[in-house]
Protein backbone atom coordinates (compact mmCIF):
# COMPACT_ATOMS: atom_id res chain seq x y z
CA UNK A 1 0.00 0.00 0.00
CA UNK A 2 1.21 3.33 -1.00
CA UNK A 3 0.78 6.18 2.11
CA UNK A 4 0.12 9.60 1.08
CA UNK A 5 1.23 12.57 3.02
CA UNK A 6 -0.87 15.10 3.15
CA UNK A 7 0.24 18.64 5.15
CA UNK A 8 -1.21 21.11 7.39
CA UNK A 9 0.52 23.90 8.89
CA UNK A 10 1.01 23.56 12.37
CA UNK A 11 -1.32 25.57 14.82
CA UNK A 12 -3.18 26.58 11.44
CA UNK A 13 -7.06 27.41 13.48
CA UNK A 14 -8.64 27.76 9.98
CA UNK A 15 -7.41 25.92 6.51
CA UNK A 16 -6.63 26.62 3.16
CA UNK A 17 -8.21 25.02 0.08
CA UNK A 18 -5.59 22.76 -0.20
CA UNK A 19 -5.50 21.87 3.24
CA UNK A 20 -9.53 21.56 3.35
CA UNK A 21 -9.32 19.51 0.38
CA UNK A 22 -6.70 17.14 2.15
CA UNK A 23 -9.07 16.93 5.26
CA UNK A 24 -12.31 15.82 2.88
CA UNK A 25 -9.71 13.41 1.09
CA UNK A 26 -9.00 11.70 4.37
CA UNK A 27 -12.66 11.63 5.99
CA UNK A 28 -13.30 10.07 2.75
CA UNK A 29 -10.80 7.47 3.34
CA UNK A 30 -11.92 6.46 6.63
CA UNK A 31 -16.11 6.57 6.01
CA UNK A 32 -14.59 3.75 3.46
CA UNK A 33 -13.22 1.53 5.65
CA UNK A 34 -9.15 2.95 5.64
CA UNK A 35 -7.10 4.63 8.02
CA UNK A 36 -5.42 8.07 8.35
CA UNK A 37 -2.62 9.02 11.00
CA UNK A 38 -3.20 12.96 11.83
CA UNK A 39 -2.40 14.84 14.74
CA UNK A 40 -4.06 16.05 18.04
CA UNK A 41 -2.71 17.76 20.93
CA UNK A 42 -1.25 14.79 22.67
CA UNK A 43 0.35 12.79 20.11
CA UNK A 44 -1.05 11.41 16.67
CA UNK A 45 -3.53 9.13 16.37
CA UNK A 46 -4.43 6.26 13.98
CA UNK A 47 -7.57 6.78 12.48
CA UNK A 48 -10.33 4.39 11.70
CA UNK A 49 -14.26 4.14 11.45
CA UNK A 50 -15.16 3.47 14.43
CA UNK A 51 -18.45 2.15 13.85
CA UNK A 52 -17.15 -0.39 11.81
CA UNK A 53 -15.66 -3.39 12.95
CA UNK A 54 -13.44 -4.11 10.19
CA UNK A 55 -11.73 -0.61 10.61
CA UNK A 56 -11.31 -1.42 13.68
CA UNK A 57 -9.81 -5.12 13.17
CA UNK A 58 -7.32 -3.04 10.04
CA UNK A 59 -6.17 -0.51 13.71
CA UNK A 60 -4.55 -3.48 15.36
CA UNK A 61 -3.33 -4.71 12.15
CA UNK A 62 -1.60 -2.10 11.47
CA UNK A 63 -0.67 -1.31 14.58
CA UNK A 64 0.37 -5.31 15.65
CA UNK A 65 -1.61 -4.43 18.25
CA UNK A 66 -3.45 -7.36 20.62
CA UNK A 67 -7.14 -7.33 19.72
CA UNK A 68 -8.05 -6.85 23.75
CA UNK A 69 -6.51 -3.34 24.15
CA UNK A 70 -9.27 -1.17 22.77
CA UNK A 71 -8.99 1.85 20.93
CA UNK A 72 -10.44 5.37 22.08
CA UNK A 73 -13.12 6.78 19.72
CA UNK A 74 -12.89 10.34 18.91
CA UNK A 75 -15.84 12.59 18.71
CA UNK A 76 -15.75 16.59 17.55
CA UNK A 77 -19.16 17.50 19.57
CA UNK A 78 -20.55 16.92 22.42
CA UNK A 79 -23.89 16.35 21.54
CA UNK A 80 -22.23 13.27 19.42
CA UNK A 81 -21.28 11.87 22.91
CA UNK A 82 -25.42 10.35 22.61
CA UNK A 83 -25.17 7.82 20.29
CA UNK A 84 -22.33 5.79 21.49
CA UNK A 85 -22.73 5.56 25.20
CA UNK A 86 -25.60 4.17 27.05
CA UNK A 87 -26.02 6.88 29.43
CA UNK A 88 -24.17 10.18 30.43
CA UNK A 89 -23.22 10.53 33.86
CA UNK A 90 -24.00 13.91 36.21
CA UNK A 91 -19.58 13.64 35.98
CA UNK A 92 -19.34 13.29 32.13
CA UNK A 93 -21.23 16.51 31.37
CA UNK A 94 -18.75 18.49 34.28
CA UNK A 95 -15.61 17.33 33.01
CA UNK A 96 -16.48 18.05 29.51
CA UNK A 97 -17.67 21.58 30.64
CA UNK A 98 -14.14 21.80 32.36
CA UNK A 99 -11.98 19.69 29.86
CA UNK A 100 -13.37 19.55 26.62
CA UNK A 101 -11.80 20.09 23.86
CA UNK A 102 -9.00 18.76 25.27
CA UNK A 103 -6.37 16.03 26.40
CA UNK A 104 -8.95 13.96 28.62
CA UNK A 105 -10.36 10.58 28.13
CA UNK A 106 -13.42 9.37 29.44
CA UNK A 107 -14.40 5.77 30.52
CA UNK A 108 -18.31 5.25 30.02
CA UNK A 109 -21.13 2.48 29.19
CA UNK A 110 -21.20 2.18 25.41
CA UNK A 111 -24.22 1.58 23.56
CA UNK A 112 -25.20 -0.90 20.81
CA UNK A 113 -23.79 1.18 18.03
CA UNK A 114 -20.49 0.66 18.93
CA UNK A 115 -19.03 -2.40 17.63
CA UNK A 116 -17.09 -4.82 19.98
CA UNK A 117 -13.83 -5.04 18.04
CA UNK A 118 -13.77 -0.86 18.70
CA UNK A 119 -13.93 -1.64 22.44
CA UNK A 120 -11.81 -4.89 22.54
CA UNK A 121 -14.55 -6.56 23.70
CA UNK A 122 -15.44 -4.22 26.39
CA UNK A 123 -19.05 -3.05 27.20
CA UNK A 124 -17.74 0.30 27.79
CA UNK A 125 -15.72 2.84 25.78
CA UNK A 126 -13.69 5.57 26.12
CA UNK A 127 -14.77 9.08 24.13
CA UNK A 128 -12.80 12.03 23.84
CA UNK A 129 -13.49 15.29 22.22
CA UNK A 130 -9.57 16.59 20.85
CA UNK A 131 -8.72 20.56 21.00
CA UNK A 132 -6.97 20.00 17.66
CA UNK A 133 -8.38 22.17 15.01
CA UNK A 134 -7.35 19.46 12.19
CA UNK A 135 -8.12 16.46 14.17
CA UNK A 136 -11.87 18.42 14.80
CA UNK A 137 -12.21 18.62 11.07
CA UNK A 138 -10.89 15.28 10.21
CA UNK A 139 -13.67 13.83 12.59
CA UNK A 140 -15.95 15.88 11.31
CA UNK A 141 -15.62 15.03 7.40
CA UNK A 142 -15.10 11.11 8.68
CA UNK A 143 -18.72 11.23 10.17
CA UNK A 144 -18.56 12.16 13.39
CA UNK A 145 -16.44 8.82 15.40
CA UNK A 146 -12.89 8.35 14.70
CA UNK A 147 -11.49 5.19 16.58
CA UNK A 148 -7.56 6.16 17.38
CA UNK A 149 -5.04 4.43 19.29
CA UNK A 150 -1.43 6.95 18.71
CA UNK A 151 -0.04 6.01 15.77
CA UNK A 152 3.03 3.61 16.65
CA UNK A 153 3.71 0.32 16.10
CA UNK A 154 2.62 -1.53 19.45
CA UNK A 155 5.40 -1.08 22.00
CA UNK A 156 7.22 1.76 20.15
CA UNK A 157 7.31 5.00 21.77
CA UNK A 158 3.70 7.49 20.26
CA UNK A 159 4.82 9.69 17.69
CA UNK A 160 5.26 13.18 18.38
CA UNK A 161 6.16 14.17 14.61
CA UNK A 162 4.56 13.00 11.17
CA UNK A 163 8.16 11.15 10.61
CA UNK A 164 7.93 9.03 13.55
CA UNK A 165 4.42 8.36 12.30
CA UNK A 166 6.03 7.46 9.18
CA UNK A 167 8.76 5.39 10.44
CA UNK A 168 6.65 3.08 11.75
CA UNK A 169 3.02 3.24 9.35
CA UNK A 170 4.47 4.08 5.64
CA UNK A 171 3.35 1.45 3.68
CA UNK A 172 0.96 -0.32 6.65
CA UNK A 173 -1.61 2.95 5.99
CA UNK A 174 -3.38 4.99 3.52
CA UNK A 175 -2.41 8.52 4.34
CA UNK A 176 -1.07 10.46 6.91
CA UNK A 177 -1.72 14.56 8.08
CA UNK A 178 2.05 15.61 8.62
CA UNK A 179 0.50 18.60 10.76
CA UNK A 180 4.18 19.20 12.26
CA UNK A 181 4.84 18.64 16.11
CA UNK A 182 2.28 18.30 18.46
CA UNK A 183 1.75 20.40 21.81
CA UNK A 184 1.71 17.85 24.73
CA UNK A 185 3.87 14.74 23.35
CA UNK A 186 2.02 12.44 26.03
CA UNK A 187 -1.27 10.89 25.55
CA UNK A 188 -4.65 11.85 26.96
CA UNK A 189 -5.48 11.26 30.68
CA UNK A 190 -7.85 8.27 30.80
CA UNK A 191 -10.54 8.47 33.60
CA UNK A 192 -12.74 5.87 34.28
CA UNK A 193 -16.38 7.10 35.15
CA UNK A 194 -18.16 3.56 35.70
CA UNK A 195 -16.83 3.41 38.93
CA UNK A 196 -17.10 5.76 42.31
CA UNK A 197 -15.31 7.32 42.70
CA UNK A 198 -13.81 8.16 39.25
CA UNK A 199 -10.63 6.38 39.03
CA UNK A 200 -7.72 7.56 36.91
CA UNK A 201 -6.28 4.35 34.90
CA UNK A 202 -3.65 6.71 32.61
CA UNK A 203 -2.30 9.80 34.20
CA UNK A 204 -1.93 12.80 31.63
CA UNK A 205 -1.48 16.37 31.01
CA UNK A 206 -5.32 16.76 33.13
CA UNK A 207 -4.39 15.92 36.34
CA UNK A 208 -5.60 14.17 39.27
CA UNK A 209 -5.89 17.43 41.37
CA UNK A 210 -7.55 19.60 38.34
CA UNK A 211 -10.44 16.90 38.12
CA UNK A 212 -10.92 16.63 42.05
CA UNK A 213 -11.71 20.60 41.43
CA UNK A 214 -14.44 19.58 39.58
CA UNK A 215 -15.45 16.39 40.75
CA UNK A 216 -14.77 16.14 44.30
CA UNK A 217 -12.97 12.57 45.16
CA UNK A 218 -10.74 11.17 42.47
CA UNK A 219 -8.86 8.09 42.90
CA UNK A 220 -5.80 6.63 40.82
CA UNK A 221 -5.52 3.22 39.68
CA UNK A 222 -2.21 1.67 41.92
CA UNK A 223 -0.87 -0.09 38.97
CA UNK A 224 -0.13 3.22 37.26
CA UNK A 225 3.31 4.09 39.55
CA UNK A 226 4.28 0.47 40.89
CA UNK A 227 5.50 -2.21 38.80
CA UNK A 228 5.06 -4.64 41.78
CA UNK A 229 1.49 -4.57 43.06
CA UNK A 230 0.55 -8.19 41.81
CA UNK A 231 -2.56 -6.31 40.49
CA UNK A 232 -3.59 -6.06 36.68
CA UNK A 233 -4.01 -2.43 35.46
CA UNK A 234 -7.88 -1.72 34.59
CA UNK A 235 -7.05 0.43 31.05
CA UNK A 236 -5.80 -2.98 29.28
CA UNK A 237 -2.93 -1.17 27.69
CA UNK A 238 -1.30 -0.28 30.51
CA UNK A 239 -0.33 -3.96 31.09
CA UNK A 240 1.62 -4.38 27.81
CA UNK A 241 4.95 -3.06 27.56
CA UNK A 242 5.02 0.39 25.87
CA UNK A 243 6.44 3.39 25.35
CA UNK A 244 10.07 1.64 24.93
CA UNK A 245 12.80 1.77 22.88
CA UNK A 246 15.01 -0.62 21.75
CA UNK A 247 18.15 -0.32 24.07
CA UNK A 248 17.93 -1.26 27.80
CA UNK A 249 16.55 2.06 30.12
CA UNK A 250 17.68 2.63 33.35
CA UNK A 251 15.93 6.02 35.82
CA UNK A 252 18.81 6.47 37.92
CA UNK A 253 17.08 9.14 41.13
CA UNK A 254 19.42 10.74 43.20
CA UNK A 255 21.00 14.37 43.53
CA UNK A 256 22.50 15.85 40.64
CA UNK A 257 25.95 15.36 40.88
CA UNK A 258 25.62 11.24 42.53
CA UNK A 259 23.29 10.33 39.21
CA UNK A 260 26.21 12.21 36.62
CA UNK A 261 28.83 10.68 38.89
CA UNK A 262 27.11 6.79 38.48
CA UNK A 263 25.72 7.65 34.73
CA UNK A 264 29.20 8.47 33.59
CA UNK A 265 30.76 5.19 35.61
CA UNK A 266 28.02 2.87 34.31
CA UNK A 267 28.39 4.66 30.79
CA UNK A 268 31.91 3.80 30.88
CA UNK A 269 31.72 0.37 31.82
CA UNK A 270 29.14 -0.39 29.36
CA UNK A 271 31.04 1.13 26.45
CA UNK A 272 33.71 -1.81 27.28
CA UNK A 273 31.74 -3.97 27.19
CA UNK A 274 30.47 -3.08 23.86
CA UNK A 275 27.52 -1.30 24.12
CA UNK A 276 26.45 1.88 22.88
CA UNK A 277 25.37 3.94 25.12
CA UNK A 278 23.17 6.98 25.82
CA UNK A 279 21.83 9.84 28.38
CA UNK A 280 18.51 11.36 28.83
CA UNK A 281 18.65 14.67 30.89
CA UNK A 282 17.80 18.64 31.04
CA UNK A 283 19.46 21.52 30.55
CA UNK A 284 21.35 22.14 33.89
CA UNK A 285 23.08 18.71 34.23
CA UNK A 286 23.94 18.49 30.40
CA UNK A 287 27.42 19.33 30.35
CA UNK A 288 28.51 16.60 33.38
CA UNK A 289 27.13 13.97 30.82
CA UNK A 290 29.82 11.34 29.27
CA UNK A 291 27.95 9.08 26.62
CA UNK A 292 28.07 8.74 23.28
CA UNK A 293 24.55 10.05 22.72
CA UNK A 294 23.19 12.67 24.91
CA UNK A 295 19.65 14.28 24.88
CA UNK A 296 18.12 17.08 26.33
CA UNK A 297 14.29 17.16 27.53
CA UNK A 298 14.79 20.99 28.18
CA UNK A 299 15.01 22.57 31.65
CA UNK A 300 14.48 20.81 34.57
CA UNK A 301 11.60 23.15 35.83
CA UNK A 302 9.85 23.31 32.75
CA UNK A 303 7.26 20.03 33.10
CA UNK A 304 5.78 20.47 29.37
CA UNK A 305 8.65 20.59 27.97
CA UNK A 306 10.28 17.39 29.08
CA UNK A 307 6.71 16.20 28.42
CA UNK A 308 6.99 16.90 24.75
CA UNK A 309 10.15 16.02 24.01
CA UNK A 310 10.35 12.25 25.91
CA UNK A 311 9.52 10.18 23.47
CA UNK A 312 11.22 12.05 20.66
CA UNK A 313 14.50 11.42 22.65
CA UNK A 314 13.67 7.89 23.29
CA UNK A 315 13.71 7.76 19.43
CA UNK A 316 16.32 9.16 18.98
CA UNK A 317 18.10 6.69 21.01
CA UNK A 318 16.74 3.88 18.24
CA UNK A 319 17.81 5.76 15.39
CA UNK A 320 21.51 6.19 16.51
CA UNK A 321 21.08 2.37 18.04
CA UNK A 322 21.47 2.82 21.51
CA UNK A 323 21.98 -0.02 23.58
CA UNK A 324 22.37 0.99 26.99
CA UNK A 325 20.51 4.41 28.40
CA UNK A 326 20.38 5.97 31.70
CA UNK A 327 17.71 8.62 32.16
CA UNK A 328 17.03 11.31 34.94
CA UNK A 329 14.06 11.18 37.21
CA UNK A 330 11.60 13.69 37.56
CA UNK A 331 9.09 14.69 40.23
CA UNK A 332 5.91 12.83 40.14
CA UNK A 333 3.36 15.18 41.40
CA UNK A 334 0.87 16.90 38.46
CA UNK A 335 1.67 16.92 35.31
CA UNK A 336 5.05 14.96 36.82
CA UNK A 337 3.24 12.13 37.43
CA UNK A 338 2.32 11.16 33.50
CA UNK A 339 6.01 11.92 32.59
CA UNK A 340 7.18 9.47 35.35
CA UNK A 341 4.30 7.08 34.26
CA UNK A 342 5.27 6.70 30.78
CA UNK A 343 9.24 6.56 31.61
CA UNK A 344 8.56 4.09 34.36
CA UNK A 345 7.05 2.33 31.89
CA UNK A 346 9.53 2.92 29.17
CA UNK A 347 12.57 1.10 31.43
CA UNK A 348 10.21 -1.60 32.32
CA UNK A 349 10.54 -0.27 35.74
CA UNK A 350 14.17 -0.05 36.17
CA UNK A 351 14.88 2.37 38.82
CA UNK A 352 18.24 2.99 40.66
CA UNK A 353 17.78 5.20 44.01
CA UNK A 354 21.17 6.35 45.00
P1 LIG B 1 -3.62 4.59 22.95
O1 LIG B 1 -4.48 5.65 22.36
O2 LIG B 1 -2.72 3.92 21.98
O3 LIG B 1 -2.89 5.11 24.11
O4 LIG B 1 -4.60 3.46 23.47
C1 LIG B 1 -5.81 3.72 24.12
C2 LIG B 1 -5.72 3.45 25.58
O5 LIG B 1 -7.04 3.57 26.12
C3 LIG B 1 -5.24 2.04 25.91
O6 LIG B 1 -4.38 2.08 27.05
C4 LIG B 1 -6.54 1.35 26.27
O7 LIG B 1 -6.34 0.24 27.11
C5 LIG B 1 -7.36 2.45 26.90
N1 LIG B 1 -8.80 2.20 26.80
C6 LIG B 1 -9.54 2.32 25.67
N2 LIG B 1 -10.83 1.94 25.90
C7 LIG B 1 -10.89 1.57 27.20
C8 LIG B 1 -11.94 1.07 28.04
N3 LIG B 1 -13.18 0.89 27.57
N4 LIG B 1 -11.65 0.80 29.32
C9 LIG B 1 -10.40 0.99 29.81
N5 LIG B 1 -9.36 1.46 29.05
C10 LIG B 1 -9.60 1.74 27.77
MG1 LIG C 1 -0.61 3.96 22.41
Amino acid sequence: MKTIIEKIRRGAESFTGQEEEALRRAGSIIRQGGLVAFPTETVYGLGGDALNGDSARRIYEAKGRPSDNPLIVHISRFEDIGAIVSCIPEEAVRLADAFWPGPLTMILRKSDRVPCETTGGLDTVAVRLPAHPAARRLIEYSGGYIAAPSANLSGRPSPTEAKYVMEDMDGRIDMILDGGEVGIGLESTIVDLTVSPPQILRPGYVTRERMAQVLGKVDTDVTIMDGNSGQAPRAPGMKYRHYAPRGRLTIVEGRPEQVAAYMNRRTEEDRANGEKTGIIGTRESLRQYRADVVKCLGERADEEAIARNLYSALRQMDQEQVTRIYSESFPANGFGQAIMNRLLKAAGHEVVKL
